[in-house]
């Protein structure tokens, strides 16, 4: 999402762009599509508050049985940008309550890259396919069932070995 702060007008507006997932970004994030975002924007000289709002697909891999999956994403946040200027202005915001600095020659502002690290934020950690996923169904053995996810590790062929040794000794 970019715009020229020297263009937003004092007081309240609002912007809307459709943003593509370019560039660097494209390694941690694929979307079908752009990126659709809105903007409520508050302008108080040299201050300007957002708050912004996306939507988009994101394309995902189940994290069981490595399907390709897409899921819808929105979400909100807030951001506050402070005109960078030279002079000592009392009505400059402390640098720890600003999100992003603009140039006061240029005005350009690229909120772009806070927008996708707020959704890369927002993926889940383990997509599924569904709720009822299997996993993956190891080759030549449909009864053995690969759990991806983590809650059942699978068991290292080397301790099945032992296992069967164990089951001998038993018999
Ligand atoms: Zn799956």
């Amino acid at each position: 999402m970019q715009f020229n702060a020297k263009r937003i007008p004092e007081g309240h507006s609002v912007l809307s762009q459709n943003v593509p997932v370019t560039g660097e970004k494209a390694q941690w994030l694929s979307t079908v599509g752009d990126v659709s975002c809105t903007a409520d924007v508050d302008r108080f000289q040299t201050q300007i508050h957002l708050h912004v709002r996306y939507q988009c697909v994101v394309r995902m891999q189940c994290s069981r049985c490595l399907t390709p999956i897409t899921q819808p994403l929105s979400g909100e946040f807030l951001l506050v940008l402070q005109e960078k200027t030279r002079s000592q202005d009392r009505r400059t915001l402390p640098e720890e309550e600003v999100d992003l600095f603009f140039d006061e020659a240029t005005g350009d502002v690229d909120i772009a890259p806070l927008v996708f690290d707020e959704i890369v934020l927002s993926v889940p950690m383990k997509p599924l396919c569904s709720e009822q996923c299997a996993g993956i169904a190891v080759k030549n053995d449909p009864a053995i069932v690969v759990d991806l996810a983590g809650e059942n590790p699978e068991i290292d062929p080397r301790w099945k070995a032992l296992g069967k040794l164990r089951n001998k000794e038993n018999r």
